[in-house]
């Protein structure tokens, strides 16, 4: 008999043990994939946008006045739709972008303010947006991320940020936790 009690008695204060902890086991595992993955949805719209700059500090051509087709890629992100259904109106971002990111990089030259940069300003009648740093794509999606971030409204985060400078070449700004 004792051959039999003995492995079925460890059996049932195994199943014991675990139907305790069993209820702490779940809610751990929901924490986490939670606080790992807030982020459910998100949306992406895609902007153009023309300008010209030049990267004073650069060793190459890139020193020299040029243009780029910017394409930019703004990713807003929630855990739920919205009443309507939806992260943000399509339309809603678009104004914003527009409003805080277009109206100051759109057809006009980008340039870091220094010394040489303004005897250029001297010399032309440009629209300029001025920069503390070079305007390389790093800094531009920078400066993107500090005027979208508090633009949006607060059922969204800003997620992630795309700038093309060229068909080949690209920055990236993500959100991350
Ligand atoms: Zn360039």
């Amino acid at each position: 008999m004792r051959w039999e009690s003995y492995p079925q008695d460890s059996y049932l204060s195994d199943i014991n043990i675990f139907g305790l902890i069993y209820p702490f086991i779940t809610k751990y595992c929901i924490f986490t994939i939670r606080n790992h993955h807030p982020i459910m949805l998100s949306i992406t719209k895609e902007f153009r946008f023309e300008a010209a700059h030049r990267i004073s500090n650069h060793g190459g051509d890139c020193k020299n006045l040029h243009g780029h087709s910017y394409i930019l890629y703004v990713t807003v992100s929630a855990e739920e739709p919205d009443e309507q259904d939806m992260l943000i109106d399509f339309k809603l971002l678009k104004s914003i972008v527009k409003e805080q990111v277009l109206n100051h990089f759109d057809h006009v030259l980008i340039l870091k303010r220094n010394k040489p940069n303004e005897a250029l300003q001297a010399l032309t009648d440009q629209k300029i947006c001025w920069f503390e740093h070079e305007p390389t794509v790093e800094r531009m999606l920078l400066f993107i991320r500090d005027a979208l971030i508090h633009a949006l409204p607060t059922t969204v985060q800003l997620y992630k940020l795309k700038l093309y400078e060229t068909a080949s070449s690209f920055g990236e700004w993500e959100n991350k936790p």
